[in-house]
């Protein structure tokens, strides 16, 4: 008998459970992470600043990608605001992005003054191009695209766009580290490649962020924006120039990142194997779909997402759930419109509502309907935690536990 094709009784119905124990945790700190950050406590001072492990991360982070240019900051959210802070943006300026994102995404649209944007995905999650131009306006001063899951949205023809309209693009990477389209690493399509290092993400210093760059003027105002505009290069009385935060990274940081840069492509790898893997599992199985990256992707699995076609998402994850795998059914819910009050209420600087008012702005309105097709692909979303510390035998009871609950449901 071919037991992947029969109907075995499901778990939630009283069938044996298709796995019993935990999946593994990931490692991603290695020895030398212990020993340079050892290094630096012992050297007692952990400022970033001038110091041994900030200035070489930089380094070796921006010849991982081939960027000129990387600049540490505290947090992915950081490194998006220092990037559209570069530009300097009129109060009221508009900035496009993505529907289906984390709040990091936008808190720094909306600290730069500007207005968000939303334009619609396309069916690999990415957002779409056409969408992304008829939304622009005389007002948009940039597109901030996001490439969700590790998969990549398409930031060769986004890239033209934005080069045909004159604005900038700026790309958060925080969720594809080291995605490659046609062979390129994404953060390298746009005018800044922004990610995050938080504990989550491929590559982590806990919390932390890189811009990368190949222009030197926006470098250059990105190092000012993270450290309160200080022009350090002066000596004597303190010089400031313009407004910035202090997104400052510290030693600590820097010292676990490093020996990551050397893993990262592997770590990237090892998760694709996985996703490839499971995906197998139910290639040939009604009912549930797995993820599909853009033409010329590869992706690199922040998390390993797979849609069921009838969107009963709640209760295929329930049965998962008795099979042993745990999931996360819907993963965001709601489009990021509809989930931050910042937007949804409008509830952002005390009770004046700015951005969204004259004469910064006429009034804006984010409800549902707004991204339909992003409404749409939440409503069938259903995500597993995958990590690079996963064996073959992990992704196998994954993908046969989604053909089997997938089989079962309809069954
Ligand atoms: C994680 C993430 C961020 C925010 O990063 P933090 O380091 O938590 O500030 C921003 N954008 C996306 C798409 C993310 O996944």
């Amino acid at each position: 008998m071919n037991v992947s094709s029969a109907r075995e009784l499901l778990a939630i119905d009283g069938g044996t459970p298709l796995r019993t124990d935990p999946f593994p945790a990931r490692q991603p700190f290695t020895e030398e992470c212990v020993e340079l950050v050892t290094d630096a406590v012992r050297s007692g001072d952990l400022f970033g600043m001038g110091g041994r492990y900030v200035g070489r991360f930089e380094t070796e982070y921006a010849e991982f990608y081939g960027a000129r240019h990387a600049i540490s900051v505290s947090s992915g959210t950081a490194a998006v605001h220092v990037a559209l802070a570069a530009y300097d943006p009129e109060p009221g300026s508009e900035v496009i992005t993505a529907p289906i994102t984390d709040a990091g995404t936008i808190v720094p649209i909306l600290a730069a003054g500007c207005v968000p944007v939303f334009a619609d995905v396309d069916s690999s999650y990415a957002m779409d191009p056409a969408s992304i131009e008829s939304k622009i306006t005389d007002r948009t001063v940039a597109i901030v695209v996001v490439h969700l899951f590790g998969g990549a949205s398409d930031v060769r023809l986004i890239r033209e766009i934005a080069d045909r309209h004159g604005i900038a693009l700026i790309e958060d990477c925080s969720q594809a580290h080291a995605t490659r389209l046609d062979g390129r690493y994404v953060g390298m399509f746009g005018h800044v490649g922004a990610f995050s290092l938080q504990q989550s993400k491929h590559l982590t210093t806990g919390d932390g962020g890189m811009a990368i760059t190949d222009d030197p003027e926006l470098a250059e105002r990105m190092l000012l924006f993270r450290d309160k505009g200080w022009i350090r290069t002066r000596y004597g009385s303190r010089s400031y120039d313009g407004f910035g935060m202090n997104y400052r990274m510290t030693e600590l940081q820097a010292a676990v990142g490093i020996p990551q840069l050397r893993t990262l492509d592997s770590v990237v790898r090892r998760r694709r194997d996985f996703a490839i893997r499971a995906n197998s599992h139910f290639a040939d199985v009604p009912g549930v779909s797995a993820f599909v990256p853009i033409e010329g992707c590869e992706a690199s699995y922040w998390t390993y997402p797979f849609e069921v076609d009838n969107g009963d998402i709640h209760r295929f994850a329930s049965a998962l759930a008795e099979e042993g795998i745990p999931t996360m059914p819907g993963f965001h819910n709601d489009p990021i419109y509809l989930s931050m009050s910042a937007l949804r209420d409008q509830k952002t600087f005390g009770s004046s509502s700015y951005p969204f008012v004259e004469p910064f702005h006429e009034p804006v309105s984010y409800a549902p309907g707004l991204c339909p097709a992003a409404e749409a692909a939440l409503s069938r979303l259903i995500v597993f935690w995958l990590n690079e510390d996963m064996t073959e035998r992990d992704a196998d009871s994954v993908g046969l536990a989604v053909a089997k609950v997938a089989r079962g449901l309809t069954a």
